[in-house]
């Protein structure tokens, strides 16, 4: 049962120091439990926050244990009443081959997967946060104008993808021209602006000539620095995530914005929120997969995964993906 194991907790951006990959056994299974094998392991930013041992909206990940993370496994044993060898599960296994469950947190997901690895995705906890996001809080109306950056990954994708249904005008913020001409071709975009442009700002207002309505905000920093003067009176904000800053040490230099920003907030009348899915939303799960399962088996949706082979290459795909180097949602296939 190989395993990585939280090492040490990062000081700034996390290196592969910070795990240790070893083989354990393969845990005994008891009454009332099931063995799972994991297929498919997800690697999804919040990770970098749960290395952290600060206070936070879930518990830190604890030294020298596997590393936590959602899965898609099989099961392949079980002594328990409601699982048989060979049931898909989703899960939270963590960065291991082997895990044991006594069902609680459990979800089965049928025996005729198409693509098991999409529930960990646009069928899963990414898609749901897209979902729930945009029509709950960024209420979106036709004619209005949606940016999301982290364009091309699971999140923003969807979000993209939601909002030109709702008729919005939708432009992206991605890294690099591949991704953006991507958003626009495939994923069916208005505009996507690259954030490594040194014009980026002035792209982006370009892009926004009526302003925007709705920032679905992923990543803060430089782009949340552009967006901001282009807010229009009573936009709306759903704070998702700041995946430009997990890693930051400390505040940026330079001159306290907040008054400004206040100011803004204020005189615009924008409302920004910040929600952490599940605690928020759980309670609406099965309304977003009745949403979107029909969306995805119709090919309504375009969902692009990043696939990495094997659990020995998950931290080095886990710092890949926190510098834009996925391509689609990041999953490691970890066994057949
Ligand atoms: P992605 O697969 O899109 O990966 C993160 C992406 O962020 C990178 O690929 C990169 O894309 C972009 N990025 C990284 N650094 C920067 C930067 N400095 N400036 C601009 N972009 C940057 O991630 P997900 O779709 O899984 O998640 C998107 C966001 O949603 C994250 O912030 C995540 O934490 C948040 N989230 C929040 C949840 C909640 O409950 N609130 C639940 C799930 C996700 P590119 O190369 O295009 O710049």
């Amino acid at each position: 049962n190989h395993a990585w194991l939280l090492a040490s907790r990062p000081d700034g951006e996390p290196t592969k120091d910070n795990f240790r990959f070893v083989q354990q056994p393969i845990p005994e299974l008891k009454e009332g439990e099931v063995l799972l094998r994991t297929a498919y392991l997800s690697l999804d930013p919040y990770m970098r926050g749960r290395m952290d041992d600060g206070k936070s909206y879930a518990a830190p990940a604890e030294l020298n244990e596997p590393m936590v993370g959602g899965t898609v496994s099989q099961v392949a044993a079980s002594k328990h009443a409601d699982y048989q060898e060979g049931d898909w599960v989703l899960g939270q296994s963590g960065w291991q081959e082997y895990a044991l469950s006594d069902g609680s947190g459990l979800a089965k997901l049928g025996n005729d997967l198409p693509h098991p690895s999409w529930a960990l995705g646009i069928l899963g906890m990414p898609g749901f946060t897209a979902y729930m996001g945009l029509m709950d809080i960024g209420q979106p109306k036709k004619g209005e104008t949606l940016v999301v950056a982290a364009a091309t990954g699971p999140v923003g994708a969807t979000v993209g993808q939601l909002g030109k249904m709702q008729g919005c005008r939708v432009v992206g913020v991605a890294g690099g021209e591949e991704k953006c001409r991507y958003a626009v071709e495939t994923l069916g975009f208005d505009a996507c602006i690259d954030h490594h442009s040194n014009d980026f700002a002035e792209q982006l207002a370009a892009a926004c000539s009526d302003g925007i309505d709705i920032y679905y905000e992923n990543v803060g920093g430089k782009v949340f620095d552009a967006v901001f003067p282009l807010l229009n009176t009573a936009a709306r904000v759903p704070v998702c995530g700041l995946v430009s800053g997990y890693s930051a040490k400390d505040l940026p230099e330079g001159p306290d914005r907040t008054p400004l920003i206040m100011a803004g907030i204020l005189k615009r009348r924008i409302r920004m929120q910040g929600f952490i899915i599940f605690q928020d939303y759980g309670d609406r799960y099965s309304e977003f997969l009745s949403v979107m399962t029909p969306l995805v088996e119709n090919k309504k949706i375009h969902y692009r995964e990043h696939v990495i082979d094997g659990l020995e290459n998950a931290p080095q795909a886990f710092i890949d993906m926190l510098n834009g180097k996925n391509f689609g949602k990041t999953v490691v296939k970890v066994s057949e």
